[in-house]
């Protein structure tokens, strides 16, 4: 009888032990939940902010090197393409022809206006406007490219390589 008792001891005091160790479980989970999510919250930030300036790249990184590049491309094309039209006797519209013969003024222009683009782009990737930083030389490489070669065909379909 002895033996059953001390059994029956071991038994019931395993099955509190069973019992007892979920039940704690149960009332630590309630002290420690509320410790999770203040040291995830506490982590989110730090994670966002070591991320944050991964996203937002450098200004001068290869694809504005690139585009910006395209842009001093595009603006000495048109250069060319100006006075190239000039020596054809025609006449430029956007800025006066007085210009436009003292090519060192207008090749400071020329400077200029990619140098504006260049400040346009900076001003929207520090206000955080990346797509649009892109696009200012996107757009102006497309315009300006446009504008030359619509400078080169002008008065020029009949001998379109003499023009280039
Ligand atoms: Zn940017």
């Amino acid at each position: 009888m002895a033996r059953v008792r001390k059994s029956r001891l071991i038994e019931v005091s395993l099955l509190l032990m069973l019992c007892g160790t979920p039940g704690a479980r149960g009332q630590q989970a309630p002290a420690s939940k509320p410790e999770v999510p203040v040291s995830e919250a506490a982590a989110t930030p730090t994670k966002q902010e070591k991320i944050a300036p991964k996203t937002e790249h450098r200004f001068w990184d290869k694809e504005n090197d690139w585009l910006f590049a395209g842009v001093g491309a595009s603006r000495t094309l048109d250069y060319f393409s100006t006075l190239n039209l000039r020596r054809r006797g025609d006449k430029e519209l956007l800025v006066t022809n007085d210009l436009v013969d003292d090519h060192a003024a207008f090749a400071v222009v020329e400077a200029v206006g990619t140098g504006v683009s260049i400040g346009a782009s900076y001003l929207f990737h520090r206000y955080g406007h990346h797509k649009l930083e892109r696009w200012t030389s996107i757009v102006h490489i497309g315009l300006t490219t446009t504008g030359a070669v619509r400078n080169y065909c002008l008065k020029t379909a009949h001998h379109p390589v003499s023009g280039l």
